[in-house]
Formats: C-alpha cells, sequence, structure tokens
C-alpha cells in the first residue's frame, strides 16, 4: 500500500509524520514543487522578517528526518496528473507513481497584483518570497504595501522596525474590515498609524511605475519596493482535472475524504462539511493546516475522524498579540460585538455573537484563554451580554 502526498507544506508534513507515529510501515511518497523541505509559514511575515527568528527554525522537521522515517521526499517536484483510474499520480518529468491513498495539500498561490507595473510588486508566499523581502526593505526604503490583510500588515509592522517609510494601501475603509468589523478593525488602523504607517484606504490602485504607485486618485506614492498581500487562490486545478468535486476549494466530508473515497484533501485547499459549525468551511490558516493535514493521515489509515476544530489563528504586530477562535458566516448579517476589557489600552477579548450565542472570540494581549473561548462557543448557549463583558466573571461560568 502506497501513500501518497501532493504538497510539501505544513499539512503535508505533519500528515506524513502522523502516519508513522500511527504505526504506518508502507511506503510513504512526498511530492513538493518547492526545492526547500517543508517549513511553516507564520515565521515568513513574522519573525524571519523581524530578524529574531533563526533561519533554521521555520522547518517542520529536521533535514535527516525524511530519511530516517522512510519517507521518500521529492522535492522540486509537480505532480502534473492523477489518474483515478489506473490509481497513479504522474510527474511533470514522466514518472508515474501508484497509491493506495492519496492526500492533496497542495495549499494556495498569491494573487498578482491586477495593474499595470502589477508584475513589479514582491509576493510573500515562499521561503525565497521572505528573504527576498527581507533583502530588500531596510531603513532607508520607501515601502509600499497593497493590502491590508494579515500579510500586508504584517509585512507593515516588520518593515518598520526595520525603519523604513511604510505606506499601506486598501481598497475597504480599515484593514481587516471583512474579517473584523469596523470596531476591532479600528484597532489594528489605529495601532499601525500610531507606529508610523501611512494607511491609504478606500483606494483604488492604477498603476505601479519603475519608481512610485499610483492611485486612482491622482496620489502618487514614492515606492524602492512594491509588496502585494491582496489574497490568495487555492491550487484546486489537479484535483478538479481529475474530476474530483470542486466548489470554492475541493469538498471534502467530515474525514476530510474527496468525492473520490481514495483521495483525501487538508489544509488551505479542503473545503470541509463542518460537523460543529453546520457549514462548508475552508480556512487559509497556520493551525488548518497543523490539524487537518494529521486528521486526513489517520482518516487515510482507515480511523473514524470527524474533523471538528473551530477556525484559530494568531498574529503578532509591534506590541499587540492576538489570537482568534471561532468562526463567522460571511454570508449572514453582520454579527453582534461585545467587548471583555479595554481597546484603548488593547488589552480586552472582543466576541462576535449571532442570535446572541458566542460565535468567535479574539483575545487581544491577553493570553491562555484559547480553550476557555473555544468551550463558550461549542456550549452553544444564550450569554448574558453584561457577564460576558465583565472581566471579573469567568468566561466558564458563562456556561456552567
Ligand atoms: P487577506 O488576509 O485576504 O487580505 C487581503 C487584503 O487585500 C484584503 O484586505 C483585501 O480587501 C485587500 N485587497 C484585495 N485586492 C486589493 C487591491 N487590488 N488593492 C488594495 N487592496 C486589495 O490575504 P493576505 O493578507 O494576502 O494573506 C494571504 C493568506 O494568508 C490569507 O488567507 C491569510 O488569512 C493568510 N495569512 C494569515 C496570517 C495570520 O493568520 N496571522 C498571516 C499571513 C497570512 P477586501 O477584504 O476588501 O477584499
Amino acid at each position: 500500500m502506497t501513500y501518497v502526498v501532493v504538497g510539501g507544506g505544513l499539512a503535508g508534513a505533519k500528515a506524513v509524520e502522523t502516519l508513522r507515529d500511527e504505526g504506518y510501515t508502507g511506503p510513504i511518497t512526498l511530492f513538493s514543487t518547492e526545492t526547500d523541505r517543508p517549513y511553516e509559514r507564520p515565521p515568513l511575515s513574522k519573525g524571519l522578517l523581524l530578524g529574531t527568528d533563526e533561519p533554521d527554525s521555520p522547518f517542520v522537521h529536521e533535514s535527516g528526518w525524511y530519511a530516517a522515517h522512510d519517507v521518500d521526499l521529492r522535492l522540486g517536484t509537480t505532480v502534473t496528473a492523477i489518474d483515478r483510474a489506473a490509481k497513479v499520480v504522474r510527474t511533470g518529468e514522466g514518472e508515474s507513481v501508484t497509491y493506495e491513498r492519496l492526500l492533496l495539500t497542495t495549499g494556495s498561490s498569491p494573487r498578482p497584483l491586477p495593474v499595470p507595473g502589477g508584475e513589479r510588486a514582491l509576493l510573500l508566499r515562499t521561503l525565497e518570497d521572505s528573504k527576498r523581502i527581507s533583502d530588500a526593505v531596510t531603513s532607508d526604503t520607501r515601502v509600499v504595501i497593497i493590502g491590508a490583510g494579515w500579510i500586508g500588515l504584517e509585512i507593515a509592522a516588520a518593515a518598520r522596525s526595520r525603519g523604513a517609510d511604510v505606506s499601506v494601501v486598501e481598497m475597504a475603509a480599515l484593514p481587516l474590515q471583512r474579517v473584523l468589523g469596523d470596531e476591532i478593525a479600528s484597532v489594528f488602523a489605529d495601532l499601525h498609524r500610531s507606529n508610523g504607517v501611512k494607511l491609504h484606504m478606500n483606494a483604488r490602485l492604477d498603476r505601479v511605475t519603475a519608481d512610485t504607485v499610483e492611485l486612482a486618485d491622482g496620489t502618487s506614492l514614492p515606492a524602492d519596493v512594491v509588496i502585494a498581500g491582496i489574497g490568495v487562490t487555492p491550487n484546486v486545478g489537479l484535483a478538479s482535472d481529475a474530476g474530483l468535486t470542486v466548489d470554492n476549494g475541493v469538498l471534502v466530508d467530515r474525514s476530510l475524504a474527496t468525492s473520490d473515497p481514495d483521495i483525501f484533501a487538508a489544509g488551505d485547499i479542503a473545503n470541509v462539511d463542518h460537523p460543529f459549525l453546520k457549514a462548508r468551511v475552508r480556512v487559509e490558516h497556520w493551525a488548518t493546516a497543523l490539524n487537518s493535514g494529521p486528521a486526513a493521515a489517520k482518516a487515510m489509515l482507515g480511523q473514524d475522524v470527524s474533523y471538528d476544530r473551530l477556525p484559530y489563528f494568531y498574529t503578532d504586530q509591534y506590541d499587540l498579540g492576538m489570537e482568534y477562535t471561532g468562526w463567522v458566516d460571511p454570508s449572514a448579517a453582520a454579527p453582534e460585538v461585545v467587548i471583555r476589557g479595554n481597546v484603548a489600552t488593547r488589552e480586552f477579548i472582543a466576541f462576535w455573537l449571532v442570535n446572541g450565542k458566542v460565535v468567535a472570540g479574539m483575545n487581544v494581549n491577553i493570553w491562555d484563554v484559547t480553550d476557555q473561548v473555544d468551550a463558550l462557543i461549542r456550549s452553544g448557549v444564550e450569554v448574558d451580554r453584561a457577564r460576558l463583558a465583565n472581566p471579573d466573571v469567568p468566561l466558564p461560568d458563562l456556561h456552567a
């Protein structure tokens, strides 16, 4: 029985580790288009850019781990087709590998900047990209970042810590507005402004020239370095070409099986029929790769898996650290927000409520509450807003 994993990111690396941990002793092949062995991506826009992380720190395993665990790690190799009838994957070099079970963890690609001159913008997805940005951003560079999402804001914070002159250009009225809503998005706007970032909100990009970024209202921003973080596209071509059901990612059931029971998907591309959220959920964050890769591996081994993790992500920007747990249905009406703590001093927990029930929570500069927030969401109880907002009421008491 050969287990094949296509995609050498965190999800793929954790999946092969789990196969071995669970006692599978047969052959495993892990294909990666990248030439670096699997690594984690959060340090690429955080510690590695800030210079606080060691260059070797993002790797998931020591370099000898794959050989020591008899995993055939095929770096720099792109799988170009899946022949489901023959149960074979084919590589760009014309090689065929037969699988018994197949896991797709092909991740996402950054969206290129869709304006004239947009090819000048650096993108951040790989270790190489991170090094390129690190080399380009110094204390005397003028950096223009397009997109005030997670990538854009984390790079802005790192670039300011290097002393660069930083402008951020965003279509929306506030950074992270679509994800966090006006009140909490304003916290991030204030944070960046108070750290010297020039925010250009409600901005329409016109073009990028050799030394400027031009906005549609006539504003011309001098730019030695242009970086775009305007979202990513899940890499589902391999799956859709193979006839798997694809709709905003690869559709998988609660065990992460695709429409073909011998093929599984995890990480960014997996659009999961979520058993707790009772919705299809596709999440592009680190924790999804970390947890869904192992879950898929167990399902591939025939274990009874029900992947019901709540989405979780975190960020560190300047002196603000936060964790977010939960899920707000993007197609539903804007949820109610309740704050516990002090927004002005950036020490608080924000809760998002739907029908009086907490669906998500974000702790800002408050730690060790993720499990409590998770439990509160899972309790499904209607909360008393005044008690939710009161830091003296322990969170577990809200659903005791
Ligand atoms: P993102 O978080 O989706 O943010 C993209 C931002 O760019 C959005 O604010 C978007 O506005 C804006 N935008 C899109 N097109 C634009 C344009 N033409 N001009 C100006 N602004 C534009 O995506 P990302 O920051 O590129 O990150 C990529 C992926 O990595 C995401 O899935 C993200 O969640 C993940 N990531 C996560 C973390 C973390 O968890 N800490 C860190 C880094 C990356 P609209 O919202 O209005 O479309």
